[in-house]
């Protein structure tokens, strides 16, 4: 049986056609994992998903959470989520050619990533290289996240 991982899709707009292709050619793959999706970008998951799980057979189920719209709040509630350890992998197809509303919280994103040392995907081929990774299915596999004991307790004066 698969590994059941947490995997967060986010996709800005203009980039959410090509997220929805990707969803609809993995379809049967992330339908093993918990999927967490900022509101727009899973709406176009859930209705992807719908859509290929009926011509797929009914029987098949997924789990899909939405937080707030991304510039409302859902970079941010991903990037708590990430602090916390809750998301295994980050699938994030951000635009590269428009400045977004909310940059700031996109850049936060990215960083808490980075620092978390979380699986992430900024564009549809490593997104390929993720999903088809036998990494995703192995059950000792844990990224490894660096000690910040000595930065926590720094002493400032
Ligand atoms: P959205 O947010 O899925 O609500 O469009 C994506 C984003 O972070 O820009």
């Amino acid at each position: 049986m698969e590994k059941r991982l947490t995997v967060a899709l986010v996709a800005h707009d203009a980039m959410k056609h090509d997220l929805a292709e990707w969803v609809a050619w993995n379809w049967e793959k992330l339908l093993a994992h918990r999927l967490i999706c900022t509101g727009t970008t899973g709406r176009i998951v859930a209705d992807t998903l719908m859509e290929r799980r009926g011509k797929g057979g009914a029987n098949t189920r997924f789990d899909i959470t939405m937080l707030k719209s991304g510039p409302l709040g859902g970079d941010q509630q991903l990037g708590a989520m990430i602090a916390n350890n809750e998301i295994d992998v980050l699938i994030f197809f951000w635009d590269p050619m428009s400045a977004q509303p909310h940059d700031v919280d996109v850049k936060a994103l990215l960083r808490l990533a980075t620092l978390y040392n979380v699986p992430t995907a900024i564009n549809r081929s490593t997104a390929d290289f993720i999903i088809s990774s036998t990494l995703m299915a192995h059950e000792d596999y844990k990224p490894v996240i660096k000690d910040y004991t000595s930065y926590i307790e720094r002493i400032v004066k």
